[in-house]
């Protein structure tokens, strides 16, 4: 320690975090009813590259040694005082949904710098080098799979296949890389697994918030599985066609979205189920629907009930097409299974909460994140910080300047321990 502080000492400048914060979220910026501040910034659009531009900056202006890979992950790595030893990882995305708020992944990268700036400006070395990442498309908004980036990173999809991916807006993944100018030359996936991975992560739901904890010690993720369903019927005037003699792609869509809610409550425990999307043709007041599609999606922190809810989906819509005579066909949008996280760090997010004097709790993610995905290459783990009423995905998502600092300090000691002071 070159400046005498001792590291288990050291905090965050929170109003420094708060700043670039606000300087991100000024990018992409849209307004709420309420007049809350969001952004909106889809991954690998105008207002991405000018995030990513921003971020890129600061890391190079922190002295980090910035790598971008084939898929449009960034890396900024601060250098260890041992040459052999696998740098210690954060990070998290600065891609955001359409309604986007101003915490939702951009925290977790800029608690990350916050971190560097902070040993930078207490002079402390630490023997394994320090990595602040951010992934591309972890929103899944634009282009799906979500967490996209992360999976690639990790060996889960084939980097060929992720460019070939086609965006809602009918753009390709790997172009959009290229005219952006993030198609970037290291190899994804990652040649070297880290030595360890810790998100910090705002917590999206309100079980923090109601339970008046400052800290959450992340235990897992939830599995995800998203499909597309789509309902083939037979478009027919709505006065002339006798009710018995239907094909009505839209009625069956609407008792499966019914089906999906009575399905959670029989299932019971943490299943949760949503039809976000359900586009209806021709789409007219006056004709029976020929064609429905929609969306199903489908959690549970359980991989066998998980399953079993597949099941009930799959059995359940056959049911209901063929008393209506439709066809239903299904397309896997995503599917990722339960993941835990690494007991250790769970154990660590836990300790260093409570040695900082918060309030902490273990609880499992309701929502996707890149840490799973860097679960599969080494020891990793999260830290969640209250959301105000559990919004997300909205401009109006907030959580309190200090429960962010707080977020930042424990990803700080938490990765000074992990990386080990010099
Ligand atoms: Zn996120």
């Amino acid at each position: 320690m070159s400046d005498g502080t001792d590291a288990t000492s050291l905090r965050v400048d929170g109003d420094r975090l708060l700043e670039r914060l606000e300087a991100l979220a000024a990018i992409g910026p849209i307004t709420g009813p309420d007049g809350a501040r969001g952004s909106s910034r889809l991954a690998l659009t105008d207002e991405d590259r000018d995030g990513r531009d921003l971020v890129v900056t600061w890391m190079r202006d922190l002295g980090l040694d910035v790598a971008i890979d084939e898929i449009g992950n960034v890396v900024g790595t601060r250098a260890g005082t041992d040459p052999a030893a696998a740098p210690v990882m954060t990070g998290s995305h600065i891609d955001t949904v359409r309604s986007g708020g101003r915490y939702d992944g951009n925290l977790g990268v800029l608690a990350g710098l916050e971190v560097v700036e902070t040993l930078e400006r207490h002079a402390v070395q630490t023997r394994h080098p320090l990595a602040v990442a951010f992934f591309t498309n972890e929103e899944g908004a634009r282009f799906q799979p979500d967490m996209l980036g992360s999976l690639v990173y990790a060996g889960g999809l084939a980097l060929e296949d992720a460019l070939d991916v086609t965006a809602i807006d009918g753009a390709t993944l790997g172009a959009e890389l290229r005219r952006i100018g993030y198609a970037g030359p290291v190899p994804c996936p990652a040649a070297r697994a880290p030595h360890a991975f810790v998100e910090l992560h705002i917590e999206q739901g309100p079980v923090l918030e109601a339970a008046a904890i400052g800290i959450g010690a992340v235990t897992g993720v939830q599995g995800i599985s998203w499909q597309e369903l789509t309902i083939d019927g037979q478009a027919n005037h709505a006065g002339t066609t006798p009710m018995t003699m239907r094909h009505d792609a839209g009625l069956v869509a609407g008792q499966i979205a019914a089906f999906v809610r009575q399905l959670t409550g029989e299932l019971g425990g943490h299943q949760v189920g949503t039809v976000g999307r359900m586009d209806l043709h021709p789409n007219l007041v006056n004709v029976v629907a020929s064609r429905a599609t929609m969306t199903v999606d489908l959690r549970n922190t359980d991989e066998a009930v998980l399953q079993e809810a597949e099941a009930r989906l799959r059995a359940r819509a056959s049911e209901l097409a063929a008393a209506e005579g439709v066809q239903v066909a299904s397309r896997v949008l995503a599917r990722f299974e339960p993941v835990s996280f690494d007991p250790l760090v769970v154990d660590l997010v836990e300790a260093t909460a409570r040695r900082l004097g918060h309030t902490t709790m273990r609880l499992p993610a309701g929502a996707g994140h890149d840490a799973q995905m860097l679960a599969r290459l080494c020891p990793a783990g999260m830290i969640f910080t209250p959301s105000a009423g559990g919004v997300s995905h909205n401009p109006a998502e907030h959580t309190a300047p200090a429960d962010l600092a707080a977020g930042a300090d424990v990803l700080l000691q938490v990765l000074l321990a992990l990386a080990q002071v010099a």
